[in-house]
C-alpha cells in the first residue's frame, strides 16, 4: 500500500508506531500514516491507495464479469429487496483495519473518515437522494455494551454533509441476534427472521437509505430492506462504507 511505502521510507518504526496512536488520538492528522491532514481525514497519498469500489454490480455491488452489464448474473435472477448498494471501499486492508478501529476500539474520528469517504462516494456517483436515512440498528442490550452504533453515528455525519434530516431511529432490532461471524447465506438469513421492526409512521413510497458500516453477505440489509418495504418504503438504497467480497 502506498502509505506503508511512504511511511517506511522515511521513518523509523517507533515513530510509525507514534504516528499511528497520534493520529487516532489528535486531530489534525491522517488516521492511516499520521502525516498531516485536515482534522478527521485522510491524507491524500493514503486516500490514492484504498481500495475504493467500482465497476461492480450496480445492485449487490460485487465484482462483475460482463463489462457494461448493469448487474450481475444472480441479481438478474433474483433481484434482492434493496434497488442498489453504494460502498466507498472493499471490506480489503486497510478499510477492514479502520472499520474495525472504529467499531471495536471506539474511534469515533476513524468513524468520520469512514462516514467522509462514503459521502463522497455518494456525491461523486450521484446518489439519488433519500426522504429518509435508517441506519442498521443495534439491539440494545449490544449497544450499550458497545457504547454507541457505529451505522448510526456513521449515518449522522453523512446526513449532516448532506444536508439530509437527521437519521431515524423508528427501525429498530427487536431481539439480539447471535454474532454473523461464520455463519454461511442461509444460516444468517434464519439467524435474522423477525429481527427488526419498523415503528414510525408508513412510509408511503418514500425512497429510504439504509446505512451500515460493513455489507458482507448482504442478509442484514436483505432483513432491514423487507422490513421497510412492508412498511410501505418505495427503493431503499445500501450504503456502506465498505463492501466484504
Ligand atoms: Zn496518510
Ligand atoms: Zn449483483
Amino acid at each position: 500500500m502506498q502509505y506503508v511505502e511512504r511511511v517506511q521510507r522515511c521513518q523509523p518504526g517507533w515513530r510509525q508506531k507514534v504516528d499511528k496512536y497520534l493520529s487516532l488520538l489528535l486531530p489534525g492528522h491522517c488516521v492511516l500514516c499520521g502525516l498531516d491532514a485536515p482534522p478527521s481525514a485522510i491524507c491524500q497519498g493514503c486516500r490514492s491507495g484504498l481500495p475504493h469500489c467500482s465497476g461492480g454490480c450496480a445492485v449487490c455491488g460485487l465484482p462483475i464479469e460482463t463489462k457494461g452489464s448493469h448487474a450481475c448474473g444472480a441479481c438478474q435472477q433474483s433481484p434482492p429487496p434493496w434497488s442498489a448498494v453504494w460502498a466507498a471501499a472493499w471490506y480489503d486492508f486497510p478499510v477492514d483495519r479502520l472499520v474495525q478501529q472504529f467499531k471495536f476500539r471506539r474511534k469515533l474520528v476513524v468513524g468520520k473518515v469512514l462516514a467522509g469517504l462514503l459521502r463522497d462516494r455518494l456525491l461523486s456517483q450521484r446518489c439519488p437522494r433519500p426522504d429518509l436515512v435508517a441506519p442498521v440498528p443495534l439491539h440494545a442490550w449490544r449497544q450499550h455494551r458497545r457504547g454507541f452504533n457505529q451505522a448510526f453515528d456513521m449515518a449522522s455525519h453523512v446526513c449532516r454533509d448532506l444536508g439530509l434530516p437527521s437519521p431515524t431511529l423508528a427501525l429498530r432490532r427487536k431481539r439480539p441476534t447471535p454474532q454473523q461471524l461464520g455463519l454461511n447465506a442461509s444460516q444468517r438469513r434464519v439467524n435474522l427472521r423477525g429481527a427488526f421492526s419498523w415503528n414510525g409512521p408508513g412510509l408511503a413510497g418514500k425512497r429510504v437509505a439504509l446505512v451500515d458500516d460493513v455489507m458482507t453477505t448482504g442478509s442484514t440489509a436483505a432483513e432491514c430492506a423487507r422490513v421497510l418495504k412492508r412498511a410501505g418504503a418505495g427503493p431503499v438504497d445500501v450504503w456502506v462504507a465498505a463492501r466484504a467480497r
